[in-house]
């Protein structure tokens, strides 16, 4: 750094090391610039090549996204030769809405990598329900497909599927023919058919075909890590391995200006004077099949035995107790049901704690239930999110996307809650520290490239790794 050019460091914090670019309104979108003084400083700094890329990437979506010549030219031409490819200046992929929030935010984070990986424009189709959740993540453009776009109301039915496209190449050997406009559905399915979306025969066809409509609700990165030539793209975008959602999470998901009101205000009220934020996130994934009292009892034994929470002093009362206690801790409950959130409250309420803490309980929302297509409930579900991830210590529960998102963002190992549904006797652990902040790949490839079953995927990966959560699910260690 040259003495004659003082680095701003204040600026260089605010945007992440140089993850974010700078030239933003800043008051179009306060996170943007805020959330610094929220989290700690991540001691994780993007590589040199991950901010070229990804400043090359804003800059094929100023010249082909939404409002552009080449951009209403591409798609002219797309829409004209539907059936038979045409080869146009910029190649898209438009990211389809599938299941909850955090499996949304997961898989737009995997499809952006695949859209730098591959030259191509991520646009998303947001219904209603995510309108005004987040800013623009991109410089002077918007990732927004455009309402009057053809594909803003466009019917998987009546497009190439890229099964069908693997089939008949299988077939006919012969690449000609390819659609100009092809769906794929990487979204979780119990069948799961193999996809072979990562291996070279696929993407050597994928990349003649200008417009790919996905739909996903997967983190399917590590499948990309996979492919020869992604590997090597993706090692030298992030030499640590483990925190690519950390990376690209805090690069596209920017609260807006109404959602950072709800989460800053609240943080401000509740947690900020704190000495430690304890998030805790009970996703209870059958209600109608768990009893509340289970979960209670696995949430405490979790906390207590890990010392994540005091024990309480059931021969003192807090009137008496009350001169000791100094150090405030706060617990951020995030779940549908209001129930956890009371039940810790008043048992800190009622005692004091053995360690003298004072443990404050705090939970913004109780939904009572997963709803769908609802723009009120997804901002809670966001501001839930988000404020879990400016926890200290991160307790989450096993399986739960909701969970990974906010461990990404915060950069948190969480303690994962295990098997919230089932018998609970025995002596297994009720949870475990996960090894990394990255979302567990749910839906792995089953077989290699040639067809072959892939019977061990981690000793065939040696950056893979089982999840804990999944036994059959793999992240990037
Ligand atoms: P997952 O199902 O746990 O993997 O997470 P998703 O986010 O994909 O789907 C769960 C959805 O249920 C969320 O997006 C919310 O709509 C709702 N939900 C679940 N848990 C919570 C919670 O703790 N707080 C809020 N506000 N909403 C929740």
């Amino acid at each position: 750094v040259s003495t004659t050019e003082p680095v701003n460091l204040d600026d260089n914090d605010k945007l992440l090391g140089g993850l974010l670019t700078s030239g933003f309104d800043e008051a179009s979108c306060k996170s943007r610039m805020q959330s610094h003084l929220y989290r700690k400083a991540s001691p994780h700094k993007p590589s040199p090549y991950l901010i070229s890329k990804l400043r090359k990437y804003e800059e094929i979506h100023r010249r082909c996204g939404p409002n552009t010549r080449d951009y209403d030219k591409s798609m002219k031409k797309i829409v004209s030769s539907k059936n038979n490819g045409a080869a146009t200046k910029c190649k898209y992929i438009i990211w389809n809405t599938a299941n909850g929030l955090g499996n949304q935010m997961i898989s737009i984070a995997a499809t952006f990598l695949y859209a730098i990986l591959t030259d191509r424009v991520l646009l998303v189709k947001f219904n209603k329900d995510k309108h005004g959740l987040f800013c623009e993540p991109f410089l002077n453009s918007t990732w927004i497909l455009p309402q009057k776009s053809p594909f803003s109301s466009w019917n998987e039915h009546n497009t190439e599927t890229y099964q069908t496209m693997l089939d008949k190449d299988r077939a006919s050997n012969s690449k000609k023919g390819l659609p100009s406009v092809l769906f794929i559905n990487l979204q979780f399915s119990f069948e799961n058919p193999e996809k072979y979306f990562h291996c070279d025969h696929s993407q050597d066809l994928l990349r003649k075909i200008p417009m790919l409509i996905l739909r996903s609700d997967q983190y399917y990165v590590p499948s990309m890590f996979m492919n020869p030539f992604f590997n090597l793209e993706i090692a030298n975008m992030f030499p640590e391995r483990d925190i690519i959602f950390h990376h690209l999470g805090r690069y596209l998901f920017h609260p807006s200006n109404d959602a950072w009101e709800l989460i800053s205000s609240y943080y401000q009220a509740h947690l900020a004077s704190a000495s430690e934020r304890i998030g805790l996130q009970i996703r209870v994934f059958n209600a109608a099949t768990t009893p509340k009292q289970a979960i209670m009892n696995l949430v405490l034994s979790c906390t207590l035995q890990q010392k994540i929470l005091p024990e309480v002093d059931l021969k003192t009362s807090v009137s008496s107790a009350g001169k000791n206690m100094t150090t405030v801790k706060a617990v951020l409950v995030a779940s549908l049901h209001k129930e956890y959130g009371d039940n810790l409250r008043s048992m800190y309420l009622k005692k004091p704690t053995v360690s003298g803490e004072v443990i404050e309980v705090y939970q913004p929302s109780h939904e009572g239930k997963q709803k769908f297509n609802d723009n009120g409930h997804n901002l809670k579900a966001w501001t839930d999110m988000y404020l879990l991830s400016l926890s200290d210590v991160l307790v989450t529960t096993s399986l739960s996307t909701f969970g990974y998102v906010a461990q990404g963002l915060g950069n948190l190992k969480p303690w994962l809650l295990y098997r919230l549904v089932g018998n609970h006797s025995g002596d297994f652990p009720r949870c475990e520290r996960d090894f990394s902040t990255e979302p567990c790949f749910h839906m792995p490839p089953k077989h290699y490239c040639n067809g072959e079953p892939m019977n061990d995927i981690v000793s065939s990966f040696p950056n893979l790794r089982e999840c804990k959560d999944l036994r059959f699910g793999v992240k990037l260690a």
